[in-house]
C-alpha cells in the first residue's frame, strides 16, 4: 500500500492493489432485520408515512413524510417495527427505519411498470440509490446538462477491490448499463478510467460506440473523482462547483451494471458487493442486502470484535469510524474495515510542529498547516476564502501523514459541512427529547418512537 522513498524528504507514494484475478463474493444470508436510513430528522411525527405493522415489498420506493421528495427503496419484504432517531456525521439528526424481514419475497411492480421508459426522470424516481448510489436526482435537474459519462473501474479508496471486481465479472453488463446511461443523459463521450491492470479484462467495455477507455495510475489518489476530472479530462471544479456542474458525471461500475440489470428485469437491484478488510489487512468480497447488519457479515467473514477494536465505514484514507455491529450495509458502502485495537492510531493533543508533510504530500496543493489552524478555529470563512478549503479532493493523506495525528481531513471536511449547513440557512437541528442509550447507531445515539408512532396509529385510528 505504501512505497516509501528512499530519501527522507521526499513524498511517500500510496498505491493501489489492484486486483490480478476475480474475486467469488461471499453470499451474506438474508437478514433478519434490515435497517435503513432517512437523511432527514424524525421532528414531524404527526406527519410520518411508515409506522410500525406496516408492510412493505423488495423494490418499494419508501418516503418518511407524505410530503417529502426524498426517498429510500425498500431492500427487503417485511414489516416495519420501528422508526427510530439517530445522530448521523456531524451531529446531524438523522432516521432510520427498521424491517423485520418476512420469510417470503414479494417484488413491488412500481420499477417494473415504467421501466420499459429509459429515462432520466425515471431513473431519478427509482434507481437513485442502485448499488453504487448512481446521482440521478442531480443529473434529472434540468439546468443539468451532462457531456461526459464517467465511469471508474478503480475503487477510490486503497484496498478496496469493490469496482475492480465488478469490472472483472460483469463487463457485458457495464457495456449495457453505458449504452442505457448514454441514451437517458444525451452524453456524447464516456470514458471508462480504469488501472493498466485491468485492461485486459475490461477490453469489451469499449465496445459501445463513443466509450473510450483511460488507463489511470496505480497511485493513490489517481482513482477519486476531482482528480479524473484534473488529470483525465483537464477540468477543474471551481470552489462551490461539482463536476455535473460542468457537464461531467460520474458513476461506478457497480452502479453501471445495475442500471443495465433494472432496466433489463424492472426489478430493482437491492445486493450490495463490499470488500470486508480484516484485522491482518487481507480481503474478502461479499454480497450483502442493503440494509444488513455488519455484524452478520462479521460472523461470516470469521471476524471477531474485541475491546477497542474499531471498525470504518469504507477505506483505511477517506473511511470513518462506526461504533456498532449493527449499523448497515448502505447502498454507498464499498468497504468495511476492521482494526484491531493495537494498531489504532489515537488522534492526539498535540500541536502541529510545522513540520510540512501535510503540504508535502497534499496532491492539491493545498496550504495544509495553515488550513487545518483555521478549521480548528471554526473560522471557516477565512479557511475558504485565504485557505483554499473547497479545492481540497478529500483524498485524508495529509491526516495519514502528520506526525501529530492531528485529524485534518476530518477537520476539513467538518468545515465543508457547516459552510454547507450556513449557506442552506439550515436551522440547527433540535435534540430528540428522550433519553439516547449509548452506542446504537453511526455516533451512538439512537431513539426508538414505536410507542409515538403506536399512540398516533391509535389516534388516526380513532
Ligand atoms: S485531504 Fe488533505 S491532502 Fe487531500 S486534498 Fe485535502 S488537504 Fe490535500
Ligand atoms: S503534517 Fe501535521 S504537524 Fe506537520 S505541518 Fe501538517 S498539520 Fe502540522
Amino acid at each position: 500500500m505504501i512505497k516509501r522513498s528512499f530519501f527522507g524528504l521526499a513524498k511517500p507514494r500510496f498505491v493501489y492493489e489492484p486486483l490480478d484475478s476475480p474475486m467469488k463474493p461471499e453470499r451474506i444470508p438474508m437478514p433478519r432485520k434490515a435497517t435503513l436510513h432517512f437523511d432527514q430528522p424524525l421532528d414531524r411525527r404527526d406527519a410520518l408515512s411508515l409506522n410500525p405493522g406496516d408492510k412493505v415489498k423488495t423494490g418499494q420506493k419508501l418516503v418518511l413524510t407524505e410530503d417529502s421528495d426524498d426517498y429510500i427503496i425498500s431492500p427487503v419484504t417485511g414489516a416495519v417495527s420501528s422508526v427510530s432517531a439517530f445522530i448521523g456525521d456531524f451531529g446531524a439528526s438523522r432516521t432510520a427505519l427498521s424491517i423485520d424481514v418476512a420469510e417470503e419475497e414479494e417484488i413491488d411492480s412500481g420499477f417494473s411498470e415504467v421501466s420499459g421508459d429509459v429515462s432520466l426522470d425515471n431513473a431519478a424516481q427509482y434507481l437513485q440509490h442502485l448499488p453504487g448510489n448512481p446521482p440521478f436526482r442531480a443529473l434529472a435537474d434540468p439546468r443539468t446538462k451532462i457531456e461526459t459519462i464517467v465511469v471508474t473501474g478503480l475503487d477510490s479508496d486503497l484496498l478496496v477491490a469493490t469496482n475492480q471486481n465488478i469490472v472483472q465479472t460483469h463487463v457485458n453488463a457495464i457495456s449495457r448499463g453505458i449504452s442505457i446511461l448514454k441514451k437517458m443523459t444525451h452524453a456524447k463521450y464516456v470514458i471508462v478510467a480504469l488501472p493498466p491492470k485491468l485492461l485486459k479484462q475490461a477490453g469489451g467495455v469499449g465496445g459501445a460506440s463513443g466509450t473510450e477507455i483511460r488507463v489511470i495510475s496505480e497511485d493513490y489518489p489517481s482513482a477519486l473523482p476531482p482528480f479524473i476530472m484534473k488529470e483525465v479530462l483537464g477540468k477543474v471544479v471551481p470552489a462551490g462547483k461539482t463536476s455535473a456542474d460542468m457537464g461531467v458525471a460520474f458513476f461506478t461500475a457497480e452502479a453501471a451494471a445495475c442500471v443495465a440489470k433494472a432496466f433489463e428485469t424492472g426489478e430493482i437491484p437491492t445486493t450490495k458487493t463490499l470488500t470486508v478488510i480484516k484485522k491482518d489487512l487481507s480481503r474478502m468480497l461479499v454480497e450483502a442486502r442493503i440494509g444488513t447488519p455488519l455484524r452478520d457479515i462479521f460472523a461470516i467473514c470469521g471476524i471477531t470484535l474485541n475491546d477497542r477494536d474499531r471498525i470504518i465505514l469504507g477505506g483505511p484514507m477517506t473511511g470513518g469510524a462506526i461504533y456498532t455491529e449493527d449499523y448497515p450495509v448502505g447502498p454507498e458502502t464499498d468497504a468495511v474495515m476492521v482494526q484491531d485495537s493495537a494498531a489504532v492510531s489515537l488522534v492526539s493533543d498535540y500541536p502541529c510542529i510545522n513540520c510540512g508533510d501535510c503540504v508535502r504530500i497534499c496532491p492539491a496543493d493545498i496550504p495544509v498547516n495553515m488550513l487545518v489552524r483555521f478549521c480548528e478555529a471554526r473560522q471557516y470563512e477565512t479557511a475558504a476564502d485565504e485557505y483554499d478549503l473547497y479545492s481540497c479532493i478529500e483524498c485524508g493523506l495529509c491526516t495519514f501523514v502528520c506526525p501529530s495525528r492531528i485529524p485534518i481531513f476530518q477537520y476539513i471536511r467538518l468545515a465543508k459541512y457547516e459552510m454547507a449547513k450556513a449557506e442552506a440557512e439550515i436551522e440547527p437541528v433540535e435534540e430528540a427529547p428522550v433519553e439516547t442509550p449509548e452506542d446504537t447507531t453511526a455516533e451512538g445515539a439512537e431513539e426508538t418512537v414505536e410507542e409515538s408512532q403506536e399512540e398516533t396509529a391509535e389516534e388516526t385510528d380513532a
